[in-house]
């Protein structure tokens, strides 16, 4: 199952593709869409809370409904429909990158579908490899810095092309503003 890192890469992917555009007025475009990714990689990596609660790893809280839950709740905490969308997806990145993720400790995969069912999901030919935790050998880094590096390897360009992308939102909603008060100006001018 992917890193940490990988997960908040992807959850940020996510969030900066599906949030609405920062607004005209976002003077640091730069710092506001950093933001925005900050508070999409943190839902990205929430699902693993469950690693405090011994036997509980990868169950509910790795679930789609649990991004349901948390999309709405943003929703209703930021009043914005689009946000809400775009904290769920970025929610939901935790569970497709644990599904694309190989698995080596029983139960294999994740309560995807949870609480229609609490049956393990994962994919049969796994594009992440998974972390060794335990027994950490130089064999074990060598492995673990592989995995990483191939997370990296595909989640920085998602990324780099999410926040490139929202961060001239900003931009193309002033030149969308300007260009309508222009039209609006040239009718409201009288004739002669
Ligand atoms: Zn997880």
């Amino acid at each position: 199952m992917p890193s940490p890192l990988g997960h908040a890469l992807g959850a940020a992917a996510a969030g900066w593709a599906l949030a609405p555009p920062l607004p005209s007025a976002t003077r640091q475009v730069v710092a506001a869409t950093l933001r925005r990714g900050l508070w999409f990689a943190a839902l990205g990596m929430l699902p693993d809370v469950d690693l405090l609660v011994a036997g509980l790893h990868r169950g509910p809280t790795h679930s789609l409904s649990a991004a349901l839950i948390a999309g709405l709740a943003a929703a209703a905490l930021t009043r914005s429909a689009r946000l809400g969308a775009a904290a769920g997806g970025a929610y939901a990145t935790h569970t497709v990158l644990d599904w694309l993720g190989a698995d080596s400790s029983p139960p294999v995969g994740i309560m995807a579908l949870w609480p229609l069912t609490s049956d393990y999901y994962q994919v049969s030919k796994p594009v992440f490899e998974s972390l060794w935790r335990h027994n950490l050998t130089p064999d074990a880094w060598f492995h673990n810095i592989k995995a990483v590096a191939r997370e990296l390897m595909i989640l920085v360009p998602l990324a780099w092309v999410g926040a490139l992308r929202h961060s001239r939102s900003a931009k193309n909603a002033k030149n969308a503003k300007n260009a309508k008060n222009a039209r609006n100006a040239k009718i409201a001018k009288p004739k002669g």
